[in-house]
């Protein structure tokens, strides 16, 4: 049986008063039934650590390098996300595919070297629209798969999250049987890639316009095996009924 898992993505969003809502949130959840994991800016996460140190809630990056240390000034490490607190990383979010031109080969880099050091890869996929208007979505997702995943992943160290990149931040998001289609699809290929054991353990992610109105009838379809939420994982009052509706 695969546990839950929400995962927030606060993206480059969250002061220090954001921590104030990670509070909120550990309060709310004491014993969750769930997996929670908060992903907040890389400033927060030592003190995002520290603030839910006795509550059952990770704290993950958003990225980091694939090299453990060394001359790439700006960057972070797999190794510092764990000294500050981190147990998981997002890797290759359609942002950072876009925004700093991630290839897929580059994500797999980093998820060998972010589990290495001992951090669970958050690997993400997803078609364009443009993509799914042309039928292409499972050869897309094909592609991405074999291409950004490290080849010893376990069920531990590493999730999938899909995230149609024409549903983050929208408001639209594809009808269930699209959802359904696509985590089958993944589900297939993980077992074909990893074996059985592996394949069937590792937690697929809806991503995209989650929100606590929508997310029961997301996490009610096969294969979903919870949510990676942008938006709606800023605030505890939404990020919280989206963890219910997982339990
Ligand atoms: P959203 O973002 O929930 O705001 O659509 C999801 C994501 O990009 O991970």
């Amino acid at each position: 049986m695969r546990r839950k898992l929400a995962a927030g993505n606060w993206k480059m969003n969250g002061l220090r008063a954001a921590l104030a809502e990670l509070e909120a949130l550990s309060q709310t959840h004491p014993e969750p039934d769930v997996d929670i994991l908060v992903c907040p800016p890389a400033t927060l996460i030592s003190s995002a650590a520290q603030t839910v140190e006795n509550a059952n809630i990770s704290i993950g990056g958003q990225d980091c390098h694939a090299e453990l240390s060394g001359a790439h000034t700006g960057d972070i490490s797999a190794a510092m996300l764990v000294d500050a607190g981190a147990s998981a990383v997002i890797l290759g979010h359609s942002e950072r595919r876009e925004d700093h031109e991630e290839s897929s080969e580059m994500v797999r880099a980093k998820g060998r070297t972010a589990q290495g050091a001992g951090l669970a890869a958050v690997i993400c996929l997803g078609e364009s629209l443009a993509q799914r208007e042309a039928a292409n979505t499972l050869d897309i997702i094909a592609g991405q798969l074999a291409a950004s995943l490290p080849d010893n992943s376990t069920a531990e160290n590493l999730v999938i999250a899909y995230e149609p990149i024409w549903a983050i931040g929208t408001g639209m998001i594809p009808n269930m049987a699209q959802i359904g289609e696509v985590h089958d699809f993944i589900r297939t290929r993980l077992e074909r890639r990893f074996g059985a054991g592996v394949g069937r353990g590792v937690r697929i992610l809806y991503g995209g316009s989650v929100n606590p109105g929508n997310a029961a009838e997301i996490f009610a379809v096969p294969n979903v095996d919870g949510a990676l939420v942008g938006g709606a994982s800023l605030k505890a009052e939404d990020f919280s009924p989206i963890i219910k509706a997982l339990e």
